[in-house]
């Protein structure tokens, strides 16, 4: 019998078994390590990854994902913190990832600040890790999405996701996630700047942080929100988006929040849309690496290469169409 036939998982090398034996034994550094692997750009790590995956993937898919976002300072990490704090107190394992669209700009990150939830991530039950920097958006959602199977593979029960209030991040949050909440501050406006976006659509939950400071503002801004998702059609029949108010720091309706989140899956599952949303994220995620995989293969491809500046030429000097060029173009990938 020679070593791979000896090892649990005989295309893997001894190594990487003895991080898969760390993550399902709910090690954090292992978890860490593995992760780590997924977000590596080099292709014999991503081959790697791929394999670990493959073995992790039965034991995932148990965990609440949640996906949390708002603008900087509406008290994001305050409240994950809170939240997270809390959750462990009922005898919960949570894990935080983020995706923060500022990292791939190259301009430093909103989400990265190591100072952030100090409390929550010296707790054993908690395991944070901030956003993966893999060059763009695509690139870190589906870095992301990958460290949160992972996390679940290793017997996390929750995994919140962060995202700040920039559109195609929330877009990503939301298409990975259970639950998508959106934190909101209570000044009046910002809900319409919120269905300009597009966002409110994506929030299954609403909460207003910062009630403390001013209690009558926070309940007008309640108001005023739930009068705005009254022009919205509902995503679902039997879930009308409840708008919560929440004071972060002084840990008021922290409780509320998890309560209204199992009543959320109680009743996604009981119509069984909870698990029609992860199968649909599923099949979106597999076109958008298809996607992603076919756009590269074009870009390499050697004749497309050469042949490409002329045709952009042509189509800017309307000497072809745009239609012409691109059906040539892609003829070559077939050809
Ligand atoms: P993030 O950028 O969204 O992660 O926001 P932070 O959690 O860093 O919070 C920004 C600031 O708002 C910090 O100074 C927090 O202490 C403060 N903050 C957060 N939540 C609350 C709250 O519920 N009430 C009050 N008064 N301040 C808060």
């Amino acid at each position: 019998m020679n070593k791979s036939e000896r090892l649990p998982f005989p295309h893997m090398d001894i190594t990487d078994c003895a991080l898969v034996d760390g993550v399902l034994a709910r090690q954090l550094r292992p978890l860490a390590r593995a992760i780590t692997l997924i977000e590596s750009q080099r292709e014999d790590h991503r081959v790697r990854a791929r394999a670990l995956l493959e073995v992790l993937l039965p034991h995932t898919g148990a965990a609440m994902r949640i996906g949390i976002s708002g603008v900087p300072g509406v008290g994001k990490s305050t409240f994950i913190e809170a939240f997270g704090l809390h959750l462990i107190e009922q005898g919960l394992r949570v894990a935080v990832l983020a995706v923060d669209p500022s990292s791939t700009l190259g301009g430093g990150s909103i989400l990265g600040d190591k100072t952030r939830m100090e409390l929550l991530s010296r707790e054993p039950a908690a395991f944070i890790r901030p956003s993966p920097s893999a060059g763009n958006l695509g690139g870190v959602a589906e870095k992301t999405r990958e460290a949160m199977l992972v996390c679940e593979a290793s017997g996390f029960d929750v995994i919140v996701v962060e995202t700040v209030g920039v559109g195609q991040s929330e877009i990503a949050v939301a298409g990975m996630t259970d639950l998508f909440c959106l934190l909101q501050l209570p000044n009046a406006g910002d809900e319409l700047q919120a269905i300009k976006k597009g966002v409110m659509e994506l929030a299954d939950l609403i909460a207003i942080n910062k009630a403390d400071i001013d209690p009558a503002a926070a309940s007008s801004a309640c108001s005023h929100i739930r009068a705005a998702l009254r022009m919205l059609r509902p995503a679902s029949p039997n879930w009308a988006v409840p708008v919560l108010t929440l004071s972060a720091l002084r840990k008021d309706g922290i409780a509320e929040f998890w309560d209204t989140i199992e009543r959320y899956r109680d009743t996604m599952t009981a119509s069984g849309e909870f698990a029609s949303r992860r199968k649909h994220q599923a099949v979106s995620w597999m076109w958008e690496l298809i996607d992603t995989g076919l756009k590269q293969r074009f870009r390499q491809h050697p004749q497309i290469r050469a042949e490409l500046p002329g045709f952009v030429e042509a189509v800017e000097e309307g000497r072809v169409t745009p239609s012409a060029a691109a059906r040539e173009l892609l003829g070559f990938l077939s050809g």
